[in-house]
């Protein structure tokens, strides 16, 4: 059997390992900002029977432009956003990956604010885009002075900005966004995948959309939505943002099996989304009971935490295995991010933790 090096595989590739958190099956899985609650039942049954419809299409090739799901997701999304402004893929990475191999690419450059999300750096490189950066504020925020001065410094073709931030859960304010795209002759590119996690009274960077051509805001049903296995993601951008996704996209790129569903699903929105709130209760219990451990914990507006002040986050990571509990190492120093799960995993996750100290 021959390995990879004995391949005349593309030189950047070589010596890299897959990316993609440990999938262990243990007990209470913190480690990848899932929703820990299952669907409804009621809902599932809904599917199933839409997928049994599905299933009998199968021959044919699904849908090109998921018209019928683009109507979902536009109605779901509100603000006035049209079918003609929405497009969806198989999770939000692929929406990115599109979206870089119709803006990004050789000679292109992308501006981002790291610790970010870890696929926008490894999807922009894989598309032979650079990858350039620029350090955040103390405390992991993002004020407008620091991302427009890095605009400035750089003149990206494209500016990532993570709202709220993986792995940090910072918030990133509608002014800064605003900043970002004045300051820019390039696409500016918003990953709400936390979006639903935000405080209500928070707008989405999707109120900015009108009149801003450039600008472009992902969101996925991964999470919130509790549809992660399902792949689907979606963004929402000027039609003519679409229309340049439509001539990198693959024919057909999205199964009618992962259409159906995805329709099935979002005619039960409210309930597919009934968890939130308690979602978002775990979440503050744990920035509100990790420094009583003595552990920094930061704000979040997602659904997971980031904590610091780990003497050897490694080592806490193994300890909590061993305890059937996973979480992630994210490589920030001292620190470890945990998500925000039931009731009962949030008070395993702090109980064992409290045990190591
Ligand atoms: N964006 C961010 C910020 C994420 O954290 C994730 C998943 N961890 C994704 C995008 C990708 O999610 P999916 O492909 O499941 O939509």
């Amino acid at each position: 059997m021959a390995s990879l090096s004995d391949l005349p595989i593309r030189d950047d590739l070589r010596g890299q390992s897959p990316y993609g958190a440990p999938q262990k099956h243990v007990r209470v899985q913190l480690n990848v900002n899932e929703n820990s609650h299952p669907i409804p039942e009621a809902v599932a049954r809904d599917i199933v029977e839409s997928l049994a419809a599905a299933v009998l299409t199968l021959n044919r090739y699904p849908d090109r432009e998921f018209t019928v799901l683009r109507e979902g997701l536009a109605a779901y999304l509100g603000h006035g956003i049209g079918t003609e402004q929405v497009w969806a893929a198989n999770g939000s990475n692929e929406i990115i990956q599109q979206l870089l191999q119709a803006f990004g690419g050789p000679g292109r450059r992308v501006l981002a604010f790291p610790p970010t999300y870890s696929m926008h750096g490894i999807i922009t490189r894989g598309t032979g885009t650079t990858w350039l950066t620029a350090e955040r504020d103390p405390g992991y925020e993002l004020s407008a002075e620091t991302v427009v001065a890095a605009i400035e410094a750089h003149r990206p073709d494209l500016v990532f900005l993570c709202a709220p931030n993986n792995p940090t859960g910072t918030p990133v304010a509608l002014d800064v966004i605003e900043a970002a795209y004045e300051a820019s002759d390039g696409m500016v590119f918003v990953d709400e995948a936390y979006a639903e996690f935000m405080p209500a009274h928070a707008p989405s960077a999707i109120t900015l959309l009108p009149d801003r051509h450039r600008l472009v805001v992902s969101r996925t049903m991964s999470k919130a939505f509790a549809f992660a296995g399902a792949r689907v993601g979606y963004l929402a951008a000027d039609p003519a943002v679409v229309d340049a996704l439509r001539l990198v996209r693959l024919p057909y790129h999205l199964s009618a099996l992962t259409q159906a569903a995805a329709i099935a699903a979002l005619r039960h929105a409210p309930e597919m989304l009934a968890t939130v709130d308690d979602i978002r209760a775990q979440r503050d219990r744990l920035v509100s009971e990790l420094p009583v451990l003595g552990y920094r914990a930061y704000e979040s507006w997602a659904n997971f935490v980031l904590f610091d002040g780990l003497d050897d986050p490694h080592a806490t990571f193994e300890a909590l295995l061993e305890r059937d509990i996973i979480i992630r190492d994210v490589g920030l120093p001292g620190a470890l991010r945990v998500t925000a799960g039931t009731e009962q995993e949030t008070t395993l996750f702090l109980e064992a933790l409290a045990a190591l100290a």
